[in-house]
Order: structure tokens, then sequence, then C-alpha cells
């Protein structure tokens, strides 16, 4: 029994240590990624990425001289990287012209890997993009709901525009009765729907939807 209490007793100075080595989430932190340097925070890096997750454990000592840290990778695929962890912005690499770019979608799949970003990682392996620009296309022809895709206008040929579309939520109106045909439809429900509300307020559920911005 007093062996364990002991055992315990003498790995206690090094846990200070660790915390102090521990960045706070909102601490803004350097890396230095192929000759460039990036400024963030440890909470955009290491909330999906878990490379970054164990990179700032705090568990080594693997800072710079100057407190920075080193990655190596290509500069410009990590402003990719660092864009959807900032934001949760979604690569599209899209010209109206020649379509994707598959080769740059391969190499910032290798990124997504290597820095473990499984959200990241899906898009790219599955193709999520292309969906993305046939939604985005679509979207152009929608009249009937033009404020949810306001951001848009018909794209001459041959323009090149890079689109960042990002799954948000939007709030969609839900039937007291449960009924699918009423939901997003507050007008469709009648008197039993109110009925079945009763002195609630209205139900409102979250579903994913894509937004962009250019
Ligand atoms: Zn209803």
């Amino acid at each position: 029994m007093a062996g364990t209490s002991d055992s315990s007793a003498t790995h206690e100075p090094i846990r200070p240590l660790a915390e102090r080595r521990a960045l706070a989430a909102n601490t803004p932190i350097q890396i230095q990624v192929g000759g460039r340097r990036f400024t963030t925070t440890k909470e955009t890096l290491t909330e999906e990425s878990a490379f970054f997750a164990s990179l700032l454990s705090g568990r080594w000592e693997n800072t710079l001289e100057d407190g920075s840290y080193f990655i190596n990778a290509d500069p410009v695929l990590f402003e990719h990287v660092l864009r959807y962890l900032r934001r949760g912005v979604f690569p599209l690499f899209f010209d109206a012209a020649k379509g994707h770019d598959y080769y740059r979608y391969l190499a910032l799949l290798e990124e997504a890997r290597y820095f473990q970003i499984p959200h990241l990682q899906d898009w790219l392996e599955k193709k999520r993009y292309v969906e993305a620009v046939q939604v985005v296309n679509a979207a152009e022809q929608r009249e009937d709901n033009p404020s949810h895709w306001h951001e848009h206008s018909v794209v001459p040929a041959g323009t090149t525009i890079d689109y960042y579309p990002s799954w948000g939520t939007r709030k969609v109106y839900i039937c007291p009765r449960g009924l699918f045909q009423h939901r997003g439809r507050p007008e469709a429900c009648g008197r039993r729907c109110e009925a079945a509300r009763g002195e609630g307020s209205d139900l409102f559920e979250e579903e994913p939807c894509l937004r962009c911005s250019q």
C-alpha cells in the first residue's frame, strides 16, 4: 500500500512541468512550414488534427529556439489545410473551363492524411467536391429561392472561380405531429397540428446545408 502512494508521489513533480509546457487553447502559436511562418492558435490546429494534437500536447520539448514549431510540409498546400482548420472551409479547385484540378486534390489528400484530419480526408477521398460543384451549378438556376444562394450569378464560360463551400447547419421547422410533408413549412400545419403542439413553442431541428463563398 505504501509502495503505491510512494510511486505516485515520485511522479508528481513531472506533472506541473508538462502543464507549464502545454499551451492554453487560445494562445497564438507560430508554425514554420517550408520557410513560411503561420500564426494561429492551438485550438485551431488541434480540434480536428490528431497530428497537431500530439505535436502540441506538451509532452515533448519540440519547439525551435524562438518558440515556433517546424512542420515539414508544402506551405502552399498547408494554406488550404489551415483554411479548413480555421473555418471548416473545404477546398475546391475548380475552373469553369478546365474542370477540377485532380492533381491538387491528390496532393492535398496526402497532407490531410499526414495531418490526420478525417473530414478533409473524406472530402478528398470520396470526391465530394464533384457533388459540391454540381450543387453550385444547380443553385444558379434556382430562382425560387435566390436568398439562399445570393452570392452566385451565372458563370461565363472560361471564367476561373474559386468556390469555398463549407457545411453549415440551418434551422428547419418541425411539425408537432411529425408529418414529413409539413417539415420546413409552418404554413402547411393546420388545426390538428396546432392542437398537438398545445402550449409549447414551435419546434426546430438543425440540418446540414452547403454554404459557399467566393
Ligand atoms: Zn403539421
